[in-house]
């Protein structure tokens, strides 16, 4: 097996690289170890945002690169990415003023180009956070910024990457770097064409094993999107440079923390931001920020530590409510793969957040970026992997990037077939803001019918797979799971069309009902049944063990440990 591009971990960084490489004709593969959007692209905060504290740390480029990814972001993919406010309340004594808050507020509209943010009274901030602590309060500042389903966005770029060709797979782990001259590698290797211009040494492929796919690949350059995993993989190639940092949230249903808008505050005991925003009908209360020492294997779940500190922060910003650790339907936690300056080595919270990409011998890191950015931090990498793909053309030769939306995927293939041999540079993958990310998904009479807000749904989250979804449905599919925003149908696609292998991957991930009903949605179990043994060919054995084993990962790692 072959491929130009073989890209190594199925969260957001390498479904982006997946996409922007398949989008220009290039032959993609991708393995996820475990499942799509495992790691940290299924634990963030939701937020696609230009980042207003990365301003604060003087981080302009950062921030202007994610407001800008985050407008395209809003633009391509309504329903999915979605506009979300910010309201920061301002207190007598307490920072940050209100000037400070005006002053960085004016700097990131101007580098949105547009006008959101906004000053509000005591008097409106009671209308619009009912809640708040009121004592002292001179009023609140509000700003524009949005929120996504960060699984599902990863979902949607995967799917997208198919349509352009991309082969991906789930759970197919990279055992270990193929480099040429190994024992299985001899010199000239096979599928990497200039192979005499390759030195020994040079990362030419993986050797993969898992349910999804098994087998040796080679390919003209791999790259490494493994997130927190990305040191393992680079073992042998250079120095660790990671700093796991655990970020874990707390979730609330809404009738318990009634948020309209996303209240910022900062926590009374560090002065670190944390939110409490409203999402998928809950409120998610986060996050943390300290070093992860667990092995990455292990999936991460909160600590009582952590619990005790998002409590203190929520009870101070809204001390009528008394909330406590039981009013929690569930905690997520995830680990930020970010990259160690050793400049900020006490402080968690100061530690930069920009992506980095390294080139080493032919492997390309990609990692420690954003969920908002993931279009730039993929581009980049193709831009290092440009040289390793231009030094050993393809059979089927390389094509300049279409316009996301100009050309059918089917016809894709015709293109790259017609331009043998062109030649990659670094100046193919330049990011151009301008291009859509997303090609823009016609609304057929199919999707009209429906009403509006299930509509955008579904062309969010499905993109040119929304029609088929609501062809497959019966009428009673298009009902929403009770409690929830989610449609019945949207879990019955799951499961015929979305590699859906184990009962966390339906509920935690393609869904999110294992986040956002009581006991990981533990109520709707007896329903799912007949409908995943069918749809996955389980025995009621197998179906017993997959219960099992849901049951014991929601209390091990989604439970809230009392404070
Ligand atoms: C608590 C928290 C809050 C955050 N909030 C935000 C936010 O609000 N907005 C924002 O923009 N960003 C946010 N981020 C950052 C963002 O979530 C991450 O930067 C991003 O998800 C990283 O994506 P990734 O693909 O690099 O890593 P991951 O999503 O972790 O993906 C790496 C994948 O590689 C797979 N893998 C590992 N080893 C192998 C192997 N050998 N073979 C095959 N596959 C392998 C893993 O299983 C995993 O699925 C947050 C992060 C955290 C932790």
């Amino acid at each position: 097996m072959d491929a130009d591009i073989l890209v190594i971990g199925g969260g957001i960084a390498g479904a982006g690289v997946a996409l922007e490489a398949a989008r220009r004709g290039l032959d993609v593969m991708l393995v996820e170890a475990r499942d799509f959007a495992w790691g940290s692209s299924s634990r963030s905060s939701k937020l696609v945002h230009g980042g207003l504290r990365y301003l604060r740390e003087g981080a302009f480029g950062l921030t202007r690169e994610s407001v800008r990814e985050r407008d395209r972001l809003l633009q391509d993919a309504p329903g999915l990415v979605e506009p979300q406010r910010f309201l920061m309340g301002h207190y007598a004594g307490s920072s940050p003023s209100r000037r400070t808050m005006a002053a960085g507020l004016a700097i990131y509209d101007a580098l949105a180009g547009r006008r959101t943010r906004a000053f509000h009274t005591p008097d409106q901030v009671r209308a619009l956070a009912p809640h708040i602590a009121d004592e002292r309060l001179l009023g609140a500042s509000s700003y524009l910024d949005a929120k996504t389903d960060d699984a599902r966005l990863v979902m949607r770029v995967l799917q997208e990457a198919q349509r352009h060709g991309a082969r991906v797979f789930n759970r197919a782990a990279v055992k270990s770097l193929l480099r040429a001259g190994d024992a299985d590698a001899p010199l000239p290797a096979p599928a990497t064409g200039g192979a005499a211009a390759v030195p020994p040494g040079t990362v030419v492929g993986a050797r993969i094993e898992g349910a999804g796919f098994s087998g040796v690949v080679w390919a003209r350059c791999v790259v490494n999107a493994t997130g927190a995993w990305a040191d393992g993989l680079r073992r042998g190639l250079g120095l660790p440079m990671l700093r796991p940092l655990r970020g874990s949230h707390l979730v609330f249903p809404l009738w318990r923390l009634p948020v309209a808008q996303s209240v910022s505050l900062l926590h009374p005991r560090d002065g670190r931001p944390v939110f409490a925003t409203p999402w998928e009908g809950v409120a998610l209360v986060g996050t943390t920020d300290l070093d992860h020492h667990d092995h990455p294997d292990a999936e991460p779940g909160i600590s009582a530590r952590e619990t005790a500190y998002l409590i203190e922060a929520v009870r101070a910003a809204f001390p009528r409510l008394g909330l406590g650790a039981a009013d929690a339907i569930c905690s997520f936690a995830g680990v930020r793969p970010v990259v160690d300056d050793r400049d900020h080595r006490g402080d968690p919270s100061k530690a930069p957040r920009e992506h980095v990409v390294r080139d080493e011998q032919g492997l390309i890191t990609v990692t420690g970026g954003k969920l908002t950015t993931f279009r730039v931090n993929a581009l980049d990498a193709l831009r290092h992997a440009a040289p390793w793909l231009a030094a050993s053309p393809r059979r089927g030769g390389f094509v300049p990037a279409p316009p996301a939306g100009d050309v059918a995927a089917e016809n894709l293939g015709d293109v790259a077939a017609e331009n043998p041999g062109t030649v990659t540079s670094a100046d193919d993958f330049r990011c151009r803001t301008a291009d859509p990310i997303f090609a823009p998904q016609p609304a057929t009479p199919e999707l009209l019918a429906l009403p509006h807000g299930l509509r955008s749904r579904l062309l969010g989250r499905h993109g040119a797979n929304a029609q088929a979804l609501v062809r497959e449905a019966a009428p009673a599919d298009l009902e929403c799971v009770p409690g929830t925003a989610t449609p019945w149908a949207e879990l019955h696609w799951a499961l015929r069309h979305e590699q859906v292998r184990f009962l966390d991957d339906l509920l935690l991930r393609r869904t999110r009902l294992g986040l956002l009903l009581p006991d990981g949605a533990a109520a709707l179990l007896p329903r799912l049944e007949p409908v995943v043994r069918e749809a996955l060919g389980w025995s009621a054995g197998e179906w017993r063990d997959q219960r099992e084993r849901y049951a014991r990962l929601i209390a091990q790692c989604y439970a809230v440990p009392p404070p």
